[in-house]
């Protein structure tokens, strides 16, 4: 039982990024990216341990490229796979946990995907594609909106007309459930409470972002919403603004809504307010060289994350600790530090030198003592995905 395997993927219009996952363990056996689908440079890269190669796949579309994969999973593959896990952005309200993959469960998905219109269909593709190519083995879909189906409603409703969420579903969903599921059951085990117990603010902080309030296993609240525009400053979404900028755009500037969905998706956040990058690394860079626009955008990163923090902690009864993941989260010890200096009223009190010394790739704790935890977590969605997938069909 302790070497299943479970090939996971995750699809893009033009990309699959896949991992073959043995049960219980942390590394992939192998993994890779196949980028620029359906165009003439198409190609797919694979990493298994140290080593690394790529194959090039002129025009291929996502089934020639899982195709290509099959004889390198065989390869690697000490038994047949038993799961392909795929991970699927908008679940709506359909789906609150994994499901088994079949017509209906389709059919579901593409119902969900007016609600993410970039993200569901390319889903499918993968799914289409993949079911064609291991047609023996169960594919299980795994959504990042399901973590958060367990919202109050005073937590997912919008104070708009009843009829806008009755009749079009149009609510608070929440996104990176995987992850932040993940990191609160590792923050849990660290603390040496059992995985489903704890009081916990997350912070998944990558391109996207997001916090989460998560009490005994549960998601409460979320600072993503209907879609992943709401909430933190990202890399280049702006995260909350005033809802009648829309309607202050088009009558000022005469802007339609596609130039106002491209403003809002791809040129604020980081990018926007310091005229720079989207990059966090670059930016610290920058800043240190005195560059207004990049400690600008990091200063409102922070406060904004700090203060949508603090608004989560309304959800919980107690906090045991925030955890800090993705790619800043993980490997930055200024934002994690800025940020906590807005949050001294929740009694967080951060261990400078632990946190300036921490190694990448560690999971540890950095506070205090006396303090909530303050803990950094790497995520691991891919693994969460592969357990969830064996979960779903040891049931
Ligand atoms: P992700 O989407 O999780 O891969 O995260 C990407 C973000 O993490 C980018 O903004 C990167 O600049 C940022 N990042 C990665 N490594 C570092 C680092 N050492 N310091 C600051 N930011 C980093």
């Amino acid at each position: 039982m302790t070497d299943r395997l479970v090939l996971v993927i995750n699809c893009g219009s033009s990309s699959l990024k896949f991992a073959l996952r043995r049960e219980g363990t942390g590394q992939p056996v192998i993994s890779g990216l196949a980028e620029r689908l359906g165009s003439p440079e198409a190609n797919l890269q694979w990493q298994t341990g140290a080593h690394k190669d790529q194959l090039s796949l002129p025009s291929g579309n996502h089934a020639d490229a899982l195709s290509a994969l099959l004889p390198l999973i065989s390869a690697e593959a000490s038994s047949p796979l038993a799961a392909v896990g795929h991970r699927v952005v908008h679940g709506g309200e359909h789906f609150t946990q994994a499901q088994r993959i079949d017509a209906q469960v389709i059919e579901a998905i593409k119902a969900s995907a007016p609600l993410a219109p970039l993200h569901n269909p390319a889903n499918l593709i993968g799914i289409e594609a993949a079911m064609q190519v291991f047609s023996a083995t169960p594919h299980v879909a795994i959504f990042d909106t399901a973590f958060h189906q367990s919202m109050p409603a005073h937590a997912y409703r919008y104070a708009l007309p009843d009829n806008l969420y009755t009749e079009h579903g149009i609510r608070r969903y929440g996104f990176h459930g995987t992850s932040h599921q993940y990191v609160t059951r590792q923050a849990s085990l660290l603390t040496g409470r059992r995985a489903d117990q704890g009081a916990w603010l997350s912070a998944h902080l990558g391109n996207g972002c997001s916090s989460c309030a998560v009490l005994d296993g549960r998601s409460l609240d979320t600072s993503m919403g209907l879609t992943p525009l709401e909430g933190l400053v990202m890399g280049t979404r702006s995260g909350d603004v005033d809802p009648n900028l829309h309607a202050h755009l088009q009558r000022t500037l005469g802007w339609d809504l596609a130039r106002i969905e491209q403003l809002l998706n791809r040129e604020s956040g980081l990018l926007g307010l310091s005229g720079l990058s989207n990059d966090m690394r670059q930016l610290e860079q920058a800043r240190a060289q005195g560059h207004a626009g990049a400690q600008l955008a990091i200063d409102v990163f922070c406060y904004r994350l700090a203060r949508s923090m603090l608004g989560l902690a309304a959800a919980l009864p107690r906090l045991d600790g925030v955890i800090f993941t993705g790619g800043i989260g993980e490997n930055s010890a200024l934002i994690r530090a800025q940020t906590l200096e807005h949050m001294a009223l929740l009694g967080l009190r951060l261990d400078n030198q632990a946190n300036s010394n921490l190694k990448r790739g560690e999971a540890t704790q950095i506070q205090q003592h006396g303090s909530p935890a303050i803990l950094v977590i790497p995520t691991d969605e891919e693994r969460q995905i592969a357990d969830e997938s064996l979960a779903l069909l040891d049931h």
